[in-house]
């Protein structure tokens, strides 16, 4: 374990870029035989990681090599998928002559970049559901935090991030936009909304979540994309309907056809995962067929069961997401062992092609420009808690003036969390128990 590394990742406040930001100086606080650097980017639309690797691949890679030297790992191996040529060709350069660092291709599926499907695809090895990643000797972090590791040996703290701002906006585009820049600027930035009702989904299509007041979101360390679409479009309707509603139209309208489980990327890893079960349980009120949480405790949150599987119309993954959740409150754990994975895996694949057909957005799927040179914001509005753990205590008062990189609040004593800082050069104007806010001086 490399101490003084970890100690500047952690004061960086490195947090994984990918997911929820787990605190990344904790993740590395073990040994595994690989670091895998997820750079499959697998939901739709999105183009962040895409840019960032084609622009900083020397970066990522030195990034993964001081994640290998934190874990003492031997192997490290970049995830992308074939299809993203260019970023395949600049990584290609940045590992050339690097011992131990290699590349893997990954299909163009979804979801290539599940923490399972990707240590799978790489060693073959599946994780036993609830335990994490280093238990099979593997841990997995994503393309932009290999890249801020890399920021941090330099004494450089996170405070920016590639954002791909698409949808219905009338100028698509990614850029690396300061934490905390409003959402509501960033649409702008893109053109604006193409039609006057829009909903905003912070994240990827299908993982991320419908904001409830888009004029009130920030970039935080995790936001990788903000997709405006028609409040009528059919995704949007998908993920706001009442859970009530759901399990009123799915009471009459599951037809156990089991075809959500034949589909579900964790199923065919052989973890257990059976969304129809928990559908059958819910519907027939028959919590029986469940006899213990492995058919909900598996799941990644994927969605392909609601928005590619059910031909019902039914989403199951909000059902599935939510028993999840309650077996989790109440620390029921997982007693599955893995089973074989189905041997028709690769079969059973979802394209992403096919994704987004299925969820109605393919008029979205277009080449997305990345833009260098732009109005950076004169405000920003930095999140306490943009990361797993304690939200962070600020360290400044208002009226004072701050220098982008300062670190502006801490990690409460012997809590877990990751430190943040301002992003622009400017003054505190206002300190809530949520947020920083910072105006240009
Ligand atoms: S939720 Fe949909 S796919 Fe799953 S069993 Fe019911 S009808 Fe079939
Ligand atoms: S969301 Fe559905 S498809 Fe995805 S892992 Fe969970 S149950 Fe499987």
């Amino acid at each position: 374990m490399n101490e003084s590394m970890l100690e500047k990742i952690k004061k960086a406040g490195v947090v994984g870029a990918g997911g929820a930001g787990f605190p990344t100086y904790v993740k590395l606080k073990c040994t595994a035989e690989y670091v895998i650097v997820n750079c499959a980017e697998c939901e739709p639309l999105i183009k962040s990681d895409k840019y960032l690797m084609e622009q900083n691949a020397e970066s990522i890679v030195e990034g993964l090599r001081c994640a290998m030297s934190c874990v003492s790992a031997k192997n490290g191996v970049l995830a992308i998928k074939y299809k993203n040529k260019s970023a395949v060709h600049a990584l290609e350069a940045a590992v050339s002559g690097k011992e131990n660092v290699s590349i893997h291709l990954l299909d163009n599926y979804y979801p290539a970049g599940d923490e399972q499907q990707i240590i799978y695809e790489v060693t073959k090895r599946t994780i036993p559901v609830g335990k994490l990643p280093s238990e099979v000797g593997c841990v997995v972090i994503n393309a932009q935090t290999a890249y801020h590791i890399a920021q941090a040996m330099e004494d450089k703290p996170v405070v920016r991030r590639n954002v791909t701002i698409t949808g219905a906006v009338h100028s698509p585009l990614t850029i690396t936009a300061p934490i905390g820049t409003a959402v509501a600027y960033l649409i702008e930035m893109a053109g604006g909304a193409t039609v006057k009702d829009y909903s905003v989904i912070i994240g990827g299509p299908l993982m991320g979540r419908v904001s409830e007041d888009p004029s009130n979101e920030f970039v935080t360390k995790t936001t990788n994309g903000i997709i405006v679409l028609p409040t009528d479009h059919e995704l949007i309707r998908k993920k706001t309907v009442s859970l009530e509603q759901e399990y009123k139209i799915a009471k009459s309208a599951c037809c156990q056809c089991n075809y959500c489980t034949l589909i579900c990327p964790r199923s065919s890893l052989g973890l257990g995962v059976q969304p129809h079960k928990v559908m059958q349980a819910l519907t027939f009120n028959n919590a029986d067929v469940l006899i213990d949480g492995n058919a909900a405790l598996g799941c990644c949150n994927c969605g392909l069961c609601t928005y590619v599987g059910c031909n019902m119309g039914l989403s199951p993954s909000r059902f599935i997401s939510k028993m999840r959740s309650e077996l989790l409150a109440k620390k029921v754990k997982s007693n599955h062992e893995p089973k074989p994975v189905n041997p028709f895996r690769d079969d059973i694949k979802v394209s992403t092609k096919r994704v987004i057909q299925r969820t109605g957005l393919t008029e979205y799927d277009i080449d997305v420009p990345y833009v260098d040179s732009y109005d950076a914001p004169r405000a920003v509005r930095i999140m306490l808690k943009q990361h797993i753990g304690a939200p962070c205590e600020p360290v400044v008062l208002e009226g004072d003036t701050v220098i982008e990189g300062q670190c502006i609040g801490q990690i409460p004593e012997k809590a877990l969390g990751a430190c943040v800082h301002s992003s622009i050069n400017g003054r505190v104007v206002n300190i809530s128990k949520d947020y920083i806010d910072i105006m240009e001086a």
